[in-house]
């Protein structure tokens, strides 16, 4: 009944949920959120949609230049919306500190989104040990910045943490398996976590979505014809759309251990044919 949206729910136990009970929506106004990844492409796109639904939001990242200046353009005059701090994901001391920004500048953390990923075409392939880096950054950070989230969301009563996957995870990407594992990973970690809800008040959703005009798409595709090959059969998802996404998996409070696939179910099964 929720599900006007152009996605579906992967998990059963939100469908059942859904159909016999009212949804509640947690408001963003006044909440406090770490988006790792987020000076370009979704994380970005999310930082902007959050200040403008009143949430205040810690931006993790490496670039610092587009970092500074997303802090910048989400900042008024009288009123700090936003903070960039220089994080890579993959050292677990800045992942801490932008949790100790967050309860230092603004008084907590209610929502996390693990979001800072790489892909790198033929990271296997190769026979370098480029692939660690893939699942440095894009599984194990994801884990370390879920455990702090817990730790650090235990002491104000809850809260919500929504990771990134990807379509690769159940379409194999073949020029970067291991983007596909770490991506596969993310999901069941995340799915493993849903009786936090009743432990804890922590909700861990994560959104899984099809190819999206950002940077990364745009570097995969100058490096490999096979990508650009794909990118042009089934077409690109509107970021706008996985940024509703997003905010479904932060404000459904039935959402737990659930999975939010773009786009919709139909033209997943056309590219699972092919
Ligand atoms: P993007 O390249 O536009 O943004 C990724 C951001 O992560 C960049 O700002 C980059 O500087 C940052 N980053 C990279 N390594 C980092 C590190 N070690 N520490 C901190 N930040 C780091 O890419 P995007 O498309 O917005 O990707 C965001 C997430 O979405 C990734 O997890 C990606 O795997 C996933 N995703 C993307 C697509 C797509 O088609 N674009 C589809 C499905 C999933």
């Amino acid at each position: 009944m929720v599900i006007e949206f152009l996605f579906f729910y992967q998990h059963s136990k939100s469908q059942k949920k859904n159909s016999t009970c009212s949804t509640k929506i947690m408001q963003i106004k006044d909440k406090v959120a770490i988006v790792t990844g987020g000076a370009n492409g979704f994380g970005a796109a999310l930082a902007r949609r959050l200040v403008r639904e009143g949430a205040r939001v810690i931006i993790g990242d490496i670039d610092k230049k587009s970092g500074q200046n997303l802090e910048t353009e989400l900042n008024q005059i009288n009123k700090i919306n936003a903070k960039f701090v220089f994080c890579d994901v993959t050292n677990f001391e800045h992942l801490r500190q932008l949790f100790e920004t967050a309860q230092n500048t603004f008084g907590g953390v209610d929502i996390l989104c693990n979001n800072a990923g790489i892909a790198q075409p033929n990271e296997f392939y190769d026979q370098t040990d480029r692939w660690k880096k893939t699942i440095d950054i894009n599984l194990n950070s994801v884990i370390k910045g879920t455990q702090l989230g817990i730790q650090f969301m235990k002491k104000h009563g809850g809260g919500v943490i929504v990771n990134t996957a990807s379509m690769s995870a159940f379409y194999p990407l073949t020029i970067a398996p291991i983007y596909s594992a770490t991506k596969r990973a993310v999901i069941g970690f995340t799915q493993s976590l849903r009786d936090l809800n009743d432990t804890d008040k922590i909700r861990v959703n994560v959104v899984s979505p099809a190819f999206v005009d950002t940077n990364l798409t745009r570097e995969m595709m100058a490096k490999s014809e096979l990508f650009e090959q794909m990118i042009k059969k089934f077409g690109l998802v509107p970021i706008d759309e996985v940024i509703n996404a997003f905010i479904m998996a932060i404000q459904d409070d039935k959402l737990a251990g659930d999975t939010i696939m773009l786009p919709k179910a139909n033209r997943l099964k056309i590219m699972q044919k092919s």
